[in-house]
């Protein structure tokens, strides 16, 4: 009994060391929510030459992207990110599991904020943060109007984040002018509070079932994971076995330590279930892998503590199902990861230097009909519409010149003109012929050639350049012209 005793003081010190200097998940998430929110809400007021960090913006038909403003002509780059979307995905969930929905996911962060914070710490509404089973008292009239004051505080923030959502569409600039002249702008303001009346239905009373039944990334999400995946996993060699296998349908074998034991003497579960009882999906992470399981890691913090405590390691952990069932380390690097990190990174590259391609100014050219025609002093001309837009963020002066043939020369227009920021500007382009260019007697010539337009004030950065073709008449109908005009 003695020896007992002494073998249990030194654990028990060491348990109570590990816990010292334990942080619990939920505190670093906690951290990483303040990040995420901070980030969320000042990025989309960071300009940088005008520019916002991302922005599809339908109203002036602009995508800007890491500061830089491509307009909708340029949306080559759009298939780019929706790869890397998709690849980022992949990649992350192939790693991590559903790390984005238990550390990033506004949802998460925003039923935290209501049920953690508010309905709980603030309003006493449910007990403890540890547990999520049990449901507030309605017969208690206070607790509804508690309620009533849960759902307007977060009426407040569900319009704070719905606003956040539409400024990534709708620059907070141009925001808080419309919203000053609602009658013009119905819907925006529609659209606003529309997120607005969504994410409170969300939040206070669809909570996690969104997560289960509605998010799709719950339905696909499964099929990325493997053996190395990491996730909120129970290590039944060390806890026992609960249920008789894996799954929705499996039953629960033992509802408490004694039935426990007597299956499994060496058994470490207290059968506690504080890992049950803090699941805000309401799963019992001991039946394993759920799709409902959302990575929060609540049931990793519970157990620690409950282990911890008896100067155990926690049953429930952050890690991989190798780990667990083979008791082998984790392959971070495996072929699937790396050949998504690749992928991730050669879309990613091609999307930079993409857009390093950027275009300053955008021409469209369209040649007239008519061929060419002749002007009163047998000149042969050719006719064209230039479609200038000014795709920077200042106003520029445009011209540009004929290049590929020494002999047809600009008569119409005979100097720059001015376009201001983001304006376009359609201009007659009249070409002409300084001499004879072709003598063929049985057809017109195409002549290639090439337009350089350009930014007099900064022609290096800004020029663009398109081929079209200049088209000489028939060397008889050009010489009767001529005559004509001698
Ligand atoms: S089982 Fe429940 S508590 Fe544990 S990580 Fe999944 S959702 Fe969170
Ligand atoms: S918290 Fe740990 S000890 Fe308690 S029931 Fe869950 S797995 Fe068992």
């Amino acid at each position: 009994m003695a020896t007992t005793a002494a073998a249990t003081k030194p654990k028990r010190n060491r348990a109570k060391e590990y816990l010292k200097n334990w942080v619990p998940y939920r505190i670093k998430r906690y951290w990483l929510f303040l990040i995420v929110t901070v980030v969320a809400l000042v990025l989309p007021f960071i300009k940088i030459n005008g520019n916002h960090f991302f922005l599809l913006n339908f109203d002036h038909k602009q995508l800007h992207f890491l500061f830089v403003r491509f307009d909708m002509q340029e949306l080559y780059l759009m298939p780019f990110l929706l790869m890397m979307l998709f690849l980022g995905i992949f990649f992350m969930t192939t790693l991590g599991g559903r790390v984005w929905c238990g550390w990033a996911c506004p949802q998460t962060i925003f039923r935290v904020i209501y049920r953690d914070l508010f309905e709980t710490k603030l309003l006493h509404l449910r007990k403890r943060i540890t547990n999520k089973q049990q449901e507030p008292d309605w017969s208690k009239p206070e607790n509804k109007a508690k309620e009533g004051v849960a759902i307007l505080l977060w009426s407040i923030l569900a319009l704070i984040a719905a606003a956040d959502f539409v400024w990534y569409f709708v620059p907070p600039e141009d925001f808080f002018r419309y919203i000053q002249n609602p009658a013009e702008h119905t819907v925006l303001i529609g659209f606003w509070l529309g997120i607005a009346l969504f994410l409170i239905v969300d939040v206070v009373w669809l909570k996690e079932n969104f997560c289960i039944y509605i998010c799709p990334y719950s339905r696909v999400q499964s099929v990325m994971y493997d053996d190395d995946t990491i996730m909120a996993i129970y290590d039944y060699n060390r806890g026992g076995h609960i249920y008789d296998h894996e799954g929705q349908d499996s039953k629960k074998l033992v509802h408490n330590v004694k039935e426990l034991h007597e299956r499994e003497p060496d058994a470490e579960c207290t059968a506690c279930e504080s890992c049950v009882k803090v699941c805000p999906t309401h799963i019992d992470i001991r039946q394993g892998m759920q799709l409902e399981c959302i990575n929060c890691l609540e049931c990793v913090d519970a157990c620690t503590k409950v282990m911890g405590a008896l100067g155990k390691e926690s049953l429930v952990r952050w890690t991989s199902p190798r780990e667990i069932e083979k008791g082998e380390k984790t392959h971070y690097l495996r072929p699937r990861t790396i050949a998504y990190a690749v992928a991730l990174t050669l879309v990613f590259g091609a999307l930079l230097w993409m857009g390093t391609k950027k275009e300053h100014m955008l021409l469209n050219i369209n040649k007239t009909a008519q061929l060419y025609r002749f002007t009163h002093d047998g000149k042969v001309v050719n006719d064209y519409t230039f479609l200038f837009q000014n795709t920077d963020n200042k106003p520029h002066e445009y011209y540009f010149k004929v290049e590929g043939h020494p002999d047809i020369r600009i008569l119409r227009p005979t100097k720059p003109f001015k376009l201001a920021a983001g304006k376009k500007a359609k201009k007659i382009v009249v070409l002409w012929a300084t001499k004879p260019l072709a003598k063929d007697t049985r057809k017109d010539t195409p002549i290639p050639i090439k337009i350089k337009a350009f930014a007099v004030d900064d022609p290096q950065k800004i020029v663009v350049e398109r081929n079209t073709v200049f088209v000489y008449p028939r060397w008889d109908i050009a010489q009767q012209h001529m005559k004509k005009a001698e």
